[in-house]
């Protein structure tokens, strides 16, 4: 096979909006980036996605929300069904239903214009390990090999993982997914023949029959006359594909009914807290690749494109020093962390008390507004429970209603959501401190699941 090498400052896998924003901030920070992704051109951003994003996330990155093309409804809040569909609460938040793919162009094409290059059907295989670090890449284009070499690599591969996962097992950047802790994720965006009402709310169903483990959405692109309906199962519990409970119950609902598919497709969905570290000798994790994504909802784009922004911030800070190692990076982390790791660690204790959660204690919660919608809105922003709010409701409805357990529950897990967020206000300053940091992190998740399932 011919081959060629190219030396850049970065080498970013996978161009979806975590690698095109980590190429789009690098390169207005006047650093030499590849963008190197499997896919060709025209297809670049398209996964499988519900599509909506929060139009807060924009403020947070400093980039342009969608427009035009790029857009393909507003989004004016959430309307969040309860297991009988008796009760709905509305969350009021706006945000957009994005075409994944324009919007991604658009990022690539603005990095480009700013001199990085873009590698289009491009696999890179293999990390360049010398000297106990990450050199660099090696990919395949066209049947021809490419040497990439670069002081950094950032790995934004989504689930695949495909640089990360090929690194020492020994490296605590390489903290592999398990499968509980995913969910498997299908999709279909349906042209309607019905008009929805109210079509800039999006939809949320909590159904344990429906979607064990997750939930199912229908999610109106409000431009058109489609609208994106999915569901996400939870991985590693033997549940069926999603694809079977969708046929079986979403799409056999009259507002489905003469419905036809433009778009199917699946895939999974890390729902956990982030990696131990983000960062390593060499190398750097973005987007799903990193688990940047909100464990409650599934939501990835805004976090994905909030890790690259910390990414991106980390590499000019170790380009000062020309340390590339775990410890020159090691800002990648406490950027992260205050941008979203540590809510996103707190939602994780969250997730997995909602998972064990029954549909009649969903139901009961919904009903007697334990969680109000401002209780939802303020948990999901910050990552925190208000426990006055639920200890308020606690002793009227012990003794009129029962399920004392379930609101007792729900203080311990507002607990335990502090301490983790307290925790991660203490993670290290440098590799050093990290292993003791890990050993405190897994007791207190190992603490949380015997207070929680005794
Ligand atoms: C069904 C579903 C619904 C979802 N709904 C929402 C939602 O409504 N809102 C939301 O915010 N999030 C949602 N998410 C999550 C969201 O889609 C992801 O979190 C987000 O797209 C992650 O972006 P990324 O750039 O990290 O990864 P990806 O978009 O997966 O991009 C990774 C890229 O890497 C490339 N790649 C992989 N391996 C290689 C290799 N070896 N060499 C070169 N290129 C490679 C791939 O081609 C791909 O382009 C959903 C996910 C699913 C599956």
């Amino acid at each position: 096979m011919s081959s060629s090498e190219r030396k850049f400052d970065v080498v970013i896998v996978g161009a979806g909006v975590g690698g095109s924003a980590a190429a789009w901030y690098l390169s207005r920070m006047g650093y030499s980036v590849a963008l190197v992704d499997s896919k060709p051109w025209n297809r670049v951003g398209d996964k499988p996605c519900g599509d909506a994003i929060g139009k807060h996330h924009f403020e947070e990155l400093g980039i342009d929300p969608p427009r035009g093309e790029e857009l393909d409804g507003l989004v004016k809040g959430i309307l969040l069904y309860s297991p009988s569909e008796e009760v709905v609460l509305r969350i009021e938040g706006e945000g957009y239903e994005i075409n994944r793919v324009k919007f991604t162009q658009r990022l690539i094409r603005e990095a480009m214009d700013r001199g990085a290059e873009y590698f289009d059907s491009t696999n890179a295989s293999q990390p360049i390990i010398e000297d106990g670090a990450v050199k660099g890449v090696i990919a395949v284009r066209n049947g021809r090999k490419i040497v990439f070499r670069s002081h950094a690599v950032i790995d934004s591969s989504g689930t695949s993982r495909s640089i990360v996962r090929r690194l020492p097992s020994d490296w605590p950047i390489n903290d592999p997914l398990k499968a509980e802790e995913a969910e498997i994720a299908f999709r279909e965006i349906r042209e309607l023949k019905e008009p929805i009402d109210e079509p800039e709310y999006i939809r949320i169903y909590v159904n344990s029959k429906i979607a064990p483990g997750g939930y199912w959405w229908n999610f109106p692109k409000s431009n058109t006359n489609l609208t994106n309906v999915g569901l996400g199962v939870q991985g590693g519990m033997g549940y069926d594909h999603p694809r079977t409970y969708m046929y079986k119950y979403i799409l056999t609902r009259p507002e489905f009914k003469n419905s036809r598919p433009v778009e199917i497709g699946g895939a999974l969905v890390p729902t956990r807290r982030p990696p131990y570290t983000m960062a390593w000798h060499g190398i750097m994790v973005v987007g799903d690749a990193g688990y940047a994504v909100n464990p409650i909802h599934g939501g990835g784009k805004g976090s994905a494109m909030l890790s690259a922004k910390a990414a991106a911030m980390a590499f000019d800070k170790a380009y000062e020093s020309g340390d590339f190692s775990a410890k020159g990076l090691w800002l990648m982390n406490k950027l992260y962390i205050d941008f979203y790791g540590a809510k996103q660690a707190s939602l994780d204790i969250f997730r997995i008390f909602l998972q064990h959660l029954s549909d009649d204690d969903i139901e009961f919660a919904l009903r007697k507004r334990i969680m109000k919608e401002s209780d939802l809105y303020e948990t999901s922003s910050t990552g925190k429970i208000n426990k006055r709010s639920i200890s308020d409701k606690l002793s009227r409805l012990i003794a009129a209603l029962g399920r004392p357990s379930l609101l007792f529950k729900l203080i311990v897990v507002a607990d335990y959501m502090d301490k983790v967020r307290s925790l991660y206000s203490q993670y290290p300053d440098t590799p050093e401190g990290l292993r003791a940091w890990m050993s405190k992190l897994d007791e207190l998740y190992e603490s949380f699941r015997r207070s929680i399932f005794k």
